[in-house]
């Protein structure tokens, strides 16, 4: 089977790092089209996979908020990618789009016997697409997609709530590898700690790119009144969001908070940081269509604390295997650090029963296998012929 990946960014994301995983543990012949050029294309090809890189022109100007206006001025660039995208992938079996924006482009290309995957991974709520985007989505899958994977059932369900094909969707949730995570010795750690000048001090970690409805910010609000606690921000703006960063440091700089906010920008090295961290928060105030970084602070054995919506209430157990607090709340939120910081044993407890539940729920072996048979079985239905039941 020859698959082509489709991808709007070349930037680093949540979704372009799950692909990397899918595209690393495929059996299949994979290339990728990028509509933008970034450090995900120097990921693929450490991978070797082929990249291609068609600009998106003023496609790019279109936002999962964006409306009519702006949808019609990107006409003439949607259909000049259109056409170069359908030459792409000529000869290919399978087009696989990983964002909406690559899976619209892609609807528009489809060619008969060819199968149109479109990977959700996305929330398609309110919060994050305007209505017209949403509906042109769902239409466009409702007519074209041969499946729709999505990340968790909650995206599945914000799919079908916005008139989305029941029939079409399979879950599949993201798979995260533990290697990275026990491949840090308590001497990388200290020596980390010690080049950021952050050894002895008690360290509530947020990860992810930078962006108020991943609610930095709430962080910054809940340890203003636990003195013991310094904020590390890990993570920069991917899609723009600079003001919101001047934002955050301009908060950080109050006498509340000053000396307590460390902003380490974007990193590679999110495993050993995440170990370095005594609790790990995920702040974000709209619902979480999956967030890989509450999986990777379970697998780095650390206590998660984690915004009770989306996605992530089926993978955290609350009280079990994370806090889970309301979202966009920072009393809430300071009152489960207190809890974590004023109980250490219940925080190992937790961190442990996390990392158990990380590890047998949320595999690379089953994400990959499952999007294997996905395929397979798309494939396999498209070939049968049509039986026709005689009365
Ligand atoms: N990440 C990273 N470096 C950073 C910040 C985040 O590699 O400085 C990674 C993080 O480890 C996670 C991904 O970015 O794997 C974010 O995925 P998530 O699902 O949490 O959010 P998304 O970006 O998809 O909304």
């Amino acid at each position: 089977m020859r698959v082509m990946y489709v991808d709007q960014t070349g930037q680093l994301g949540g979704g372009e790092l799950s692909l990397l995983d899918v595209i690393k543990h495929s059996p299949f012949h994979s290339e990728i089209v990028l509509f933008d050029d970034g450090p995900f294309r120097t990921a693929l090809e450490d991978l070797n996979v082929p990249v291609h890189l068609l600009h998106g022109g003023s496609l790019s100007k279109v936002r999962s908020e964006t409306r009519l206006k702006a949808v019609l001025e990107a006409g003439p660039a949607f259909f000049g990618l259109q056409r170069r995208l359908a030459k792409l992938t000529a000869g290919f079996d399978v087009v696989y789009a990983n964002s909406q924006k690559a899976f619209l482009v892609s609807a528009a290309t489809r060619r008969k016997g060819q199968l149109l995957i479109w990977h959700l991974r996305d929330m398609l709520t309110a919060d994050h697409f305007s209505p017209m985007m949403r509906v042109i989505a769902v239409e466009a899958s409702n007519l074209t997609a041969s499946i729709v994977i999505t990340n968790s059932q909650a995206t599945a369900d914000s799919f079908v709530q916005c008139g989305g094909k029941l029939e079409k969707v399979v879950v599949v949730y993201n798979g995260i590898s533990p290697e990275p995570f026990d491949a840090v010795t308590e001497t990388m750690k200290q020596s980390m700690l010690q080049e950021l000048g952050l050894r002895g001090k008690y360290l509530v970690g947020v990860f992810g790119r930078l962006s108020p409805w991943k609610g930095q910010h709430i962080l910054l609000e809940a340890i203003a009144s636990l003195p013991y606690a310094h904020a590390v921000l890990v993570g920069d703006a991917l899609f723009g969001e600079d003001s919101y960063v001047e934002s955050l440091r301009q908060r950080a700089q109050a006498p509340d908070l000053e000396g307590r906010v460390h902003f380490l920008g974007f990193r590679k090295d999110v495993s050993l940081l995440m170990k370095c961290m005594n609790i790990i928060a995920h702040t974000s105030t709209s619902p979480e269509p999956f967030g890989r970084v509450i999986v990777e602070a379970m697998l780095a054995g650390r206590p998660t604390i984690a915004s009770r919506a989306g996605g992530v209430l089926e993978i955290v157990r609350g009280n079990e295997t994370g806090l889970l607090v309301l979202p966009g709340c920072p009393l809430d939120l300071s009152a489960a650090i207190q809890k974590y910081h004023a109980h250490p044993g219940l925080a190992r407890r937790i961190a442990d029963a996390g990392r158990e539940r990380a590890i047998n729920h949320f595999s690379v072996h089953a994400m990959a296998d499952g999007i294997e048979e996905v395929l397979r079985n798309c494939m396999a239905r498209e070939e049968m012929p049509i039986l026709v039941d005689s009365l």
